[in-house]
């Protein structure tokens, strides 16, 4: 049996030496740079956790930029949070969704007009953080061509962040990516007949 006085002791020993590791850690991260993050996989999370750095970013009051490539019938939570607000340039391709268009010459239009708000946001080294909310699908259904888009990623302000959400995100925009996170879907309510739900899905 361990005494209460031992086992405190090992903890502290412990956490001295965790401590020292994440210490060093945080040293050797020195570079200052933009980001290219990429929320992709079939869990939930991807666009609400893009849109929660947006209001972290919006706390900070830095400018930013919101491009969303789909969008439902519902009214967005986050667009009526973010649309009107002073710090955040924010458009949305009005379509729909894919299957409710049934049409690709329009989808292909719609996504083309879309592009080219997305395209002059790359291009402004004001704008600190840009939300680009489901532009995979543009890339997995042809509808923009992957060369153009993933160029003008590259070769944005070095010091402008950048979040591309949606799944089957395609591997050159991972290998140009610095973090990508693969979202699971372990459950989802939806999947036990639950409809959305507002503040929760949209
Ligand atoms: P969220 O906006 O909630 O973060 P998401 O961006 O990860 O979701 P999308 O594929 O864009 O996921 O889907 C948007 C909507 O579909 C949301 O209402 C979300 O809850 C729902 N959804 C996401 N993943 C699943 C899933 N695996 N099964 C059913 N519905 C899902
Ligand atoms: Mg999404």
């Amino acid at each position: 049996m361990i005494n209460k006085e031992d086992r405190n002791k090992r903890h502290k020993r412990a956490m001295q030496r965790k401590k020292a590791h994440v210490d060093s850690r945080i040293a050797e991260a020195t570079i200052d740079k933009g980001l290219l993050l990429v929320l992709t996989g079939n869990g939930k999370g991807k666009s609400s956790s893009a849109f929660g750095m947006l209001a972290r970013s919006v706390g900070h009051g830095m400018q930013c930029g919101v491009v969303q490539f789909i969008k439902g019938q519902w009214e967005c939570g986050e667009q009526l949070a973010f649309e009107e607000h002073p710090l955040v340039e924010f458009h949305v391709m009005n379509t729909g969704f894919t299957w409710e268009t049934q049409d690709r010459e329009t989808d292909i239009a719609a996504a083309k007009l879309t592009w080219t708000k997305a395209s002059l946001l790359l291009k402004n080294s004001s704008v600190k953080i840009i939300i680009l909310d489901e532009l995979t699908y543009m890339l997995t259904y042809g509808y923009l061509d992957k060369k153009m888009v993933l160029t003008s990623l590259v070769n944005r302000p070095v010091n402008q962040h950048v979040i591309v959400t949606g799944r089957n995100a395609s591997k050159e925009l991972v290998e140009i990516a610095d973090t990508v996170s693969e979202i699971n879907d372990t459950k989802h309510a939806f999947n036990a007949g639950i409809k959305a739900q507002k503040g929760i899905d949209y």
